[in-house]
């Protein structure tokens, strides 16, 4: 688990590496066709090939789409795994805030538009997961309601 949380870190470290030299190379291009820089060196042969350059650029921006793709598939092994997580996953605000939108914002039971919480159907102790399937926006009345009037003040 550590070590494909570590992977898609190095992966998505590695894409903004690889996006920060295309910008930085596509400026360069884009300074070697512009007007001054053409005025400059209209006498002297400029340093730098262009060709390399753009070979360059769409050799970085190949790079990126794979590791893009790299990316997307650590992040769906890492969900998978916190979908079965026997408490709540690292990613469960993320999964809340989904969760809220899907159901507009409101309490799936009565209504309610404040103090959402996220309850498990399946509760995770009876072998429920945290897949969105297993999970419903209740407010925090309806929420104490159905765990038989326990307080549920605060955040869930
Ligand atoms: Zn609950
Ligand atoms: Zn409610």
């Amino acid at each position: 688990m550590k070590k494909l949380q570590r992977n898609q870190e190095k992966i998505e470290s590695d894409i903004s590496e690889k996006e920060l030299e295309v910008r930085r190379l596509s400026s360069i291009i884009e300074e070697q066709n512009g007007v001054i820089y053409k005025l400059k060196h209209l006498f002297s042969s400029p340093k730098i090939n262009l060709d390399d350059l753009r070979c360059s650029v769409s050799r970085l921006q190949c790079d990126i789409r794979n590791l893009t793709l790299d990316l997307s598939n650590a992040r769906e092994a890492l969900s998978s795994i916190y979908d079965y997580f026997l408490s709540y996953p690292p990613d469960w605000d993320e999964r809340r805030q989904v969760l809220i939108d899907i159901n507009g914002r409101a309490c799936s039971h009565c209504g309610t538009r404040s103090n959402l919480h996220v309850h498990h159907v399946k509760p995770l102790s009876k072998g429920g997961s945290n897949e969105l399937s297993n999970l419903i926006i209740l407010c925090e009345k309806c929420h104490s309601g159905v765990h038989g009037g326990r307080d549920f003040s605060g955040k869930f």
